[in-house]
């Protein structure tokens, strides 16, 4: 396709650049600036509010009314002095985007004056029009209101001339209508629990928080190319093209110079973050072309989420002003690489230390055993739940497709690890150690070393992998909110550390001493969660075949992965954490069923409208110039002679029938299964009609239509190309 005919057009939707003027050069001069942080409050809050504020972040503690007020007007004062002029609560849908609603401070007064206005009753709670959120029909049964609330666990930030308040999304009585509540409960669970095992081994432990470092995978495509792209615009990714002559085979874009109109963007985007308070850190190239990532310092597991949320926003943003679209769907091209964000978690105490990291003593170290063997055995008796953590219409794509994570859950731990589990297992003995054997025991872990990284972080393949002083879970789609997979993994691990302390305190009440009922736990632990560890190669039919015997679950597509969510185990998981209500995960599970059965719908409309109105037409209109062409030789040459030129023609001519034939014959059923699948009511039934009598057309359309692009004349086809949308710099 010529891409001229789509310069204008890219003029005219470029957006005016976002300000990106800076005081100075030094990152540290302005990080942050834009944050209504510690500092700030510090600087603009009583003594008294301050301490409030801080206790809320800290402890969880109410914020009075009074205080409220107070730091409202801080706020207010703080965002005015920065020109702002609006303010929104800034919330997280269940849709997978960010919602906001703006207000502008002003309110009129006597006289046909105004004043700017933000009371402590603005900045506590609001009430969007919801309507139009899913709420998997809580909503419906009970009340027709929801309503934002502050979290003060996270700052308010500027964004341009608005002040943005992180809140929480609640239906009016109450039921979680968001990804932010249910994290912040099972946060607070988490942190409950593993304070109350660190008590085994420190008693100076008060408190232990969730940390997250996520690593954002993305394409960055042109606007005009992408804006010429119907499928990439409404679905985020192709549904069409036919693999480039040349594609990643040669790898030669992973790591290597980054092109100067992409670095333009990512230093502008950057430091847009870094006013944010966002630490992005980290940039390169990933393995296909026009693929890269960044990733940031990680943080406390709640902001890190909100600054993910925020950061896709800011790249969306950022690239309009640079002709750039950011593509953040997970599969945006069929046999390129697809894009994930690795969630990397670990957990930190409020004495500084990485709980996730071995330490220099024996008692350090059967600490860091104690949490490290405790997240195996979480992810092995919740791999389903986990699972569905990450499941997406998306998402699908990627899993399992031999270049991500394969559906199937599974963790890697290094030789190293493994070594010491298969020691402890043979060391320790049911019935009473000998003083000879616990010293040799504790010897023996004493020697793990305090850096594990070198032989750990090797196998790339693996969805769940420590990686030396945390755990990598790599298979979260690079589109989802990272509060999914951080909501399961953080209630998971609550939900065995009260598991573990009832475990040991039950050898402890029989008599036995610490250490030894801890060490006994720990390797009865190894023994039941085995299974789930695998070292080999994730990406290999070998280990499907391999999992099954192990029975271990692989879910391949959405519907069938989120039924754990409504599993009895699930429901009584998160009840017993008060992190949802059997009510809560209903509405989420058909929530999510909802959203896959509107992507698929939509991919399979647009794909419809794309193959009979450009695709068929094009290749009808070539084929006739196929058709005149031979009939104009059969005015010219003689039949001898006419056989022999025309032949190659008379070959496409029919090829194109052929084509045409399967695709309209296709597109036809499709439509009908999608006529059958929309009169259904139940949202299970309905998605897995999308997925199994929908979606199925979509690869057999997509064959023809891409072998109809090697044949017809390249002026005439109608969507760029993937040689153009991947290597166009
Ligand atoms: P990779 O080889 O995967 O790129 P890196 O060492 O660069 O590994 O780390 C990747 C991510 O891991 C970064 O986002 C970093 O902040 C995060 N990370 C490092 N330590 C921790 C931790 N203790 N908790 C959570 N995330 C962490
Ligand atoms: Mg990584």
């Amino acid at each position: 396709m010529a891409i001229h005919r789509f310069r204008a057009l890219e003029e005219v939707l470029s957006r005016t650049p976002i300000d990106v003027k800076l005081p100075s050069d030094k990152v540290s001069d302005f990080f942050g600036q834009n944050v209504f942080g510690k500092e700030e409050m510090r600087k603009y809050l009583s003594e008294e509010a301050f301490v409030s504020v801080m206790s809320a972040m800290e402890t969880g503690t109410k914020i009075d009314r009074k205080m409220a007020e107070q730091v409202s007007n801080s706020m207010k004062a703080w965002a005015m002095a920065k020109g702002a002029t609006h303010y929104t609560h800034w919330f997280q849908p269940l849709t997978g985007t960010t919602a906001e609603k703006h207000d502008a401070f002003f309110t009129p007064i006597e006289n046909g004056k105004a004043m700017e206005t933000f009371g402590g009753g603005q900045l506590v709670q609001q009430e969007p029009d919801a309507s139009s959120f899913p709420s998997g029909g809580i909503r419906n049964t009970f009340e027709a209101r929801g309503y934002t609330a502050w979290d003060p666990t996270s700052p308010a930030f500027l964004i341009g001339s608005t002040l943005c308040i992180p809140t929480i999304f609640v239906s009016y009585t109450g039921e979680s209508l968001d990804f932010k509540t249910p994290l912040l409960k099972a946060l607070s669970a988490l942190d409950k629990a593993a304070t109350d095992v660190c008590q085994y081994f420190d008693k100076n432990v008060t408190k232990v928080t969730a940390t997250l470092g996520w690593e954002q995978e993305y394409f960055l495509v042109d606007t005009a190319l992408f804006n010429a792209r119907p499928d990439l615009l409404m679905t985020g990714r192709t549904l069409f093209g036919h693999a480039p002559a040349k594609g990643q085979q040669l790898e030669d874009h992973y790591f290597g110079s980054i092109p100067e109109r992409a670095t333009e963007f990512m230093r502008d985007f950057e430091k847009q973050a870094w006013l944010l308070g966002i630490p992005v850190k980290t940039r390169h190239n990933e393995v296909a072309p026009n693929q890269f990532e960044c990733a940031p310092v990680f943080e406390e597991c709640n902001l890190a989420v909100d600054h993910n949320q925020l950061l896709m926003d800011v790249m969306e943003k950022v690239a309009r002003s640079h002709n750039f679209r950011v593509l953040l769907h997970e599969k945006p091209y069929a046999g390129v690489n697809g894009s994930g964000k690795h969630n990397n978690w670990s957990l930190g105490t409020n004495t500084g230390k990485n709980l996730l990291s071995p330490g220099k003593t024996p008692k350090t170290n059967l600490q860091f055993l104690a949490f490290f063997i405790n997240t195996i055995k979480a992810v092995h008796d919740n791999a389903d739940l986990l699972r569905a953590s990450i499941a997406s219409a998306s998402n699908d794509h990627r899993l399992g497709a031999n270049e991500a994570p394969p559906a199937i859950m599974s963790i890697f731990i290094g030789s190293q690890l493994t070594q010491i589990m298969e020691d402890l297992e043979k060391r320790v003995k049911s019935g009473k150690m000998t003083p000879d054997e616990k010293t040799a025991l504790k010897l023996d872990i004493g020697k793990i070393p305090d850096i594990l990284l070198d032989n750990t972080d090797r196998n790339r393949t693996s969805p769940f992998a420590f990686t030396g002083n945390k755990f990598e879970f790599r298979a979260v789609g690079s589109s989802a909110n990272c509060a999914g997979a951080m909501t399961v993994l953080n209630a998971i691990m609550a939900d065995q550390l009260t598991l573990f302390k009832k475990d040991v305190e039950r050898l402890l009440e029989s008599g036995v001493e610490k250490d030894e009922a801890i060490f006994q736990i720990l390797v009865d632990y190894i023994k039941k969660s085995k299974k789930i560890l695998f070292e080999g190669n994730g990406y290999g039919d070998d280990w499907k075949q391999e999992a099954k015997k192990r029975g271990l679950n692989n879910f391949n597509t959405t519907p069938a992965a989120l039924d754990a969510y409504i599993s009895k185990s699930a429901m009584a998981l998160f009840e017993r954490h008060g992190i949802m209500t059997q009510r809560e995960q209903e509405a989420r599970h058909a929530i999510y069923l909802e959203n896959y059965t509107k992507k698929i719908q939509i991919e399979s409309r647009v794909m419809a409208d794309l193959a009979m109105n450009q695709i068929i037409p094009t290749a009808i209109k070539y084929q006739k110039v196929l058709v005149d062409n031979v009939s104009g030789l059969k005015n010219i040459l003689d039949s001898k002679n006419f056989g022999k030129v025309a032949g190659p023609q008379l070959e496409i001519i029919m090829e194109i029938s052929d084509h045409l034939g399967t695709i309209k014959s296709h597109v036809d059923t499709m439509v009908e299964e999608r006529k059958n699948a929309n009169i259904i009511e139940d949202h299970k039934k309905q998605a897995e009609m999308y997925c199994e009598k929908v979606k199925t057309h979509f690869e057999e359309i997509r064959y023809h239509v891409d072998k109809l692009e090697l044949i017809i004349d390249d002026e005439n086809w109608p969507l760029p190309k993937y040689r153009e949308l991947l290597f166009t710099k």
